[in-house]
């Protein structure tokens, strides 16, 4: 059998004729950026993440600068942010001038750690971007009160957890403001690139979505140095189309991963924790074994393919060099690039393929 990481297959087939419908009225609109189609979605999306406020951006990356740069972080300022987490998290920060500083995760939930955010703080730290990495969320009780007791801005990195609950309430609900990524291998993916921003903030808002309009507040009138980066009007169709869908899908990962959950018995691998309160919407199954790279290539012989999110931590990456981070600098975070180890995952994956997963591990020795 094979068990590829994952696939649009199963989506593309149920969804295919209300994506090619979405496609039609865009077209029959002759309006294909700042419409209709962008104007709807961010008003739905915002409702479902429980915000007054959404801002459709090009992508994650654009949604995390953006917001940053729109609560004045700049140059000589300090952003702590996880080290294992996809390079955009870090990106973003450059981008506006500050300099990421990286925190150890808990190498139980493998997100950031309130008390190693703590440890960080100087007085150039200007906020914090905890990441809900895999669909996890981060312990957010306990980072909001840190923020606040030391004047941080918090921005959430949802690229990974669109519709995950902590005690009952939507990630992305939390900071100053939160973003969010829609590239189409996301819980809520786009068929192109795309992005967007959620805050209750209305004036932060209006400067985001500004800032993504070339600065401007209205045409031709430039009250910032700004970017480009907007939803366009075809992603923001289709993306009305999966909104309606990401519960239910959310809902079919989370039956796969309790299949994973309850089968995988190996005492070489360490299972996912799921940290009390939090519902999870499993982007990532993320499993770890301290012979990562052995089952790897076991899985593969079998017709399994894994991945490894992510097999070098920022810290080490080549484009941050200029940080002088040696390997040994950041333990837990560099413990976990060793030795995790993602799962495939996808809607749409049968349960045979699923029990075919759960017992290739099971008799690796
Ligand atoms: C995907 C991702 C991003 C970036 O999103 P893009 O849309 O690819 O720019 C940022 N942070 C995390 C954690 C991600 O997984």
């Amino acid at each position: 059998m094979m068990v590829p990481f994952a696939s649009f297959r199963p989506m593309e087939k149920e969804l295919g004729d209300k994506l090619r419908a979405a496609f039609e009225e865009v077209l029959a609109s002759s309006s294909y950026v700042r419409g209709e189609q962008c104007r709807l979605f961010e008003a739905e999306f915002a409702e479902y993440c429980g915000r007054k406020h959404c801002i459709g951006v090009g992508n994650g990356l654009d949604a995390i600068y953006l917001s940053l740069k729109a609560l004045g972080i700049g140059q000589g300022d300090e952003v702590i942010v996880p080290s294992d987490t996809f390079i955009a998290t870090a990106l973003a920060v450059t981008y506006t001038g500050a300099v990421p500083v990286f925190a150890e995760p808990d190498m139980r939930t493998y997100n950031i750690s309130p008390e190693e955010i703590e440890k960080h703080i100087t007085d150039r730290t200007r906020a914090v971007i905890p990441v809900h990495l895999y669909g996890q969320p981060a312990d957010m009780d306990r980072i909001m009160p840190i923020a606040k007791k030391h004047g941080l801005y918090v921005v959430e990195d949802c690229a990974q957890a669109h519709g995950a609950l902590y005690k009952g309430r939507k990630v992305g609900s939390f900071g100053d403001a939160a973003a969010f990524s829609f590239y189409p291998g996301k819980n809520l993916g786009a068929l192109g690139d795309g992005g967007a921003v959620v805050t209750d903030n209305e004036e932060l808002a209006d400067r985001i979505r500004a800032l993504g309009n070339y600065g401007s507040d209205y045409k031709y009138h430039h009250i910032y140095q700004g970017n480009n980066s907007r939803l366009d009007e075809m992603q923001a169709a289709f993306l009305r189309v999966k909104l309606r869908e990401l519960d239910r899908m959310n809902a079919f990962r989370r039956a796969a991963a309790d299949r994973y959950s309850s089968g995988i018995v190996n005492r070489e691998v360490i299972l996912p924790f799921v940290a009390e309160g939090c519902e999870p919407v499993w982007h990532i199954y993320a499993v770890r074994s301290r012979k990562r790279d052995r089952l790897l290539s076991y899985l593969e012989d079998k017709g399994i393919s894994a991945g490894m999110h992510y097999p070098c931590p920022i810290h080490l990456q080549k484009c941050y060099e200029e940080l002088g981070m040696k390997r040994g600098s950041l333990p837990a975070a560099e413990e976990i690039s060793a030795t995790e180890l993602s799962l495939p995952m996808f809607y749409g994956m049968t349960e045979e393929q699923t029990d075919y997963v759960i017992d290739a591990i099971n008799s690796f020795v």
